[in-house]
C-alpha cells in the first residue's frame, strides 16, 4: 500500500552548477553532496527544503520545488 504525498525538495539545475560547494555547507541535513566534482546532487530522501541551499548558490541554479511522490506505508 502508498500514499501518494507533497513535499518540497531542492532541485539543481546541473548544467550550470559551478560545483563551488556552499550549498553543501549550509545544508543542515547534508543532503547535497558534490558529484564527481562537477555538479551539486540533492538526495530527495534527505532534503527537508528549507531553501537555505538556494540563498547561497551565487550561479542561482537551485530552486526549491513541492514534489509529489508515492510514499510507502510501514
Ligand atoms: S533545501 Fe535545505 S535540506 Fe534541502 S538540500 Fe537545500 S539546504 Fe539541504
Ligand atoms: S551553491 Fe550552487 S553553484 Fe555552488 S555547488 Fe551548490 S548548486 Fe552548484
Amino acid at each position: 500500500m502508498s500514499t501518494k504525498q507533497k513535499r518540497r525538495c531542492a532541485m539543481v539545475d546541473q548544467s550550470a552548477c559551478v560545483a563551488c560547494g556552499y550549498c553543501v555547507k549550509v545544508c543542515p541535513k547534508a543532503a547535497i553532496s558534490i558529484f564527481k566534482g562537477v555538479y551539486a546532487w540533492v538526495d530527495d530522501s534527505l532534503c527537508i527544503g528549507c531553501g537555505k541551499c538556494q540563498k547561497v548558490c551565487p550561479a542561482s541554479v537551485i530552486t526549491v520545488e513541492v514534489k509529489e511522490r508515492e510514499e510507502a506505508l510501514v
